[in-house]
């Protein structure tokens, strides 16, 4: 029994997302003609209460398609030292934008409204770079899936808007946020103006992430993803995986969160273990004493069939997720009591 941990991507499709699939009424998306596409679309964009959103291939494309839409080559994005969009995107914001990234030091992935107040201060002229952008991730995945308190968010909203900057979310696992700190979609979808969400993630679905902005964004969005080779065909099979992990995987994700927890109470717990930084959804991040290679406890861990990710700095990475069972979680948490 192999019990990958390393990603909440690594899941497959359930038999009731293959059966929906297989069903899914098809056409070519390019034209705007695939039904199931269009229905995924106009679902997410109604549930997050936005006008409109675009299926994508990736949740990368869909992050740096907005960062495009947003910016103007020598602007300047404002994002945390640690966000997905800085650090692990292939630097694609310098290279599909032409955007300088202001890092802000915040904790945990999340920085606070003062601190994005005094980073926007300053002058704006000739030899500077414009300031148009925000970005924000929930839950952060190198924070280790930490959720963003909503009245933060609120206050670092006024600020944007305050100073005309687009507020943009990179909610790759926005879903894992809403289920642990209760919250709606519509929240969300007032407070920002383009949300990207990963269907690929803690939902289940095999590929697609999802864009949702105002009509005027989407328009803009749908030719920048053409632009970047993102237009798919027959793409309806993929949403129709998404439109099931929506209606079928959601709730679930209050089970990854508990186990989750209870791999961090036995972490806890080991004398090899340093630390363990709060757990809030489905990310454990935690580092072993400085006596163990981080690396070699990884590879100990692999020879038993337990797959963990490095995330650098010491940093010990374990998500959970829909394919890992309730039989893989009793075998992991004895393997770590042991080692
Ligand atoms: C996974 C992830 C993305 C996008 O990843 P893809 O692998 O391109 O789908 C974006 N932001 C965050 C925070 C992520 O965790």
């Amino acid at each position: 029994m192999e019990i990958n941990l390393i990603s909440d991507t690594v899941t497959k499709p359930t038999k009731g997302m293959l059966e929906a699939m297989m069903k899914a009424e098809v056409g070519d998306d390019v034209f705007g003609a695939d039904p199931t596409v269009n229905l995924l679309q106009e679902r997410v964009a109604k549930m997050f209460g936005m006008e409109a959103a675009l299926f994508f291939p990736s949740g990368t494309m869909a992050n740096q398609v907005a960062i495009k839409i947003h910016t103007q080559p020598g602007d300047k994005m404002f994002c945390d030292k640690w966000a997905h969009v800085y650090n692990y995107e292939g630097g694609g914001a310098a290279f599909n934008s032409g955007v300088t990234s202001h890092l802000i030091d915040g904790d945990r992935g999340m920085f606070t409204a003062d601190q994005l107040a005094k980073a926007v201060m300053g002058r704006a002229d000739i030899h500077v770079p414009y300031n148009r952008l925000v970005c924000i991730e929930n839950t952060t995945n190198k924070g280790g899936g930490a959720c963003w308190d909503f009245e933060e968010l609120k206050r670092i909203q006024k600020i944007s808007k305050d100073n005309n900057l687009a507020f943009h979310l990179d909610g790759a696992r926005l879903f894992n946020a809403l289920v642990a700190k209760n919250e709606t979609p519509q929240q969300y979808g007032e407070l920002f103006d383009t949300i990207s969400i990963c269907l690929s993630k803690g939902l289940g679905a095999p590929v697609g992430s999802i864009l949702i902005g105002t009509k005027e964004h989407i328009e803009k969005a749908l030719r920048v993803r053409k632009l970047f080779g993102g237009g798919m065909r027959q793409a309806g099979f993929l949403a129709a995986a998404a439109i099931y992990a929506l209606d079928n995987q959601v709730e679930r994700l209050a089970d990854d969160h508990k186990k989750a927890k209870e791999i961090g109470q036995v972490l806890e717990n080991c004398s090899y273990v340093k630390k363990v930084e709060p757990i809030e959804t489905n990310i454990i991040i935690f580092y072993v004493n400085d006596d163990i290679d981080p690396m070699d406890f990884i590879k100990k861990m692999e020879a038993k069939g337990i797959l963990l990710i490095s995330m650098g700095d010491g940093k010990i990475r374990i998500v959970t997720h829909l394919d890992f069972t309730d039989e893989m979680h009793q075998k992991l948490l004895e393997e770590l009591k042991l080692f």
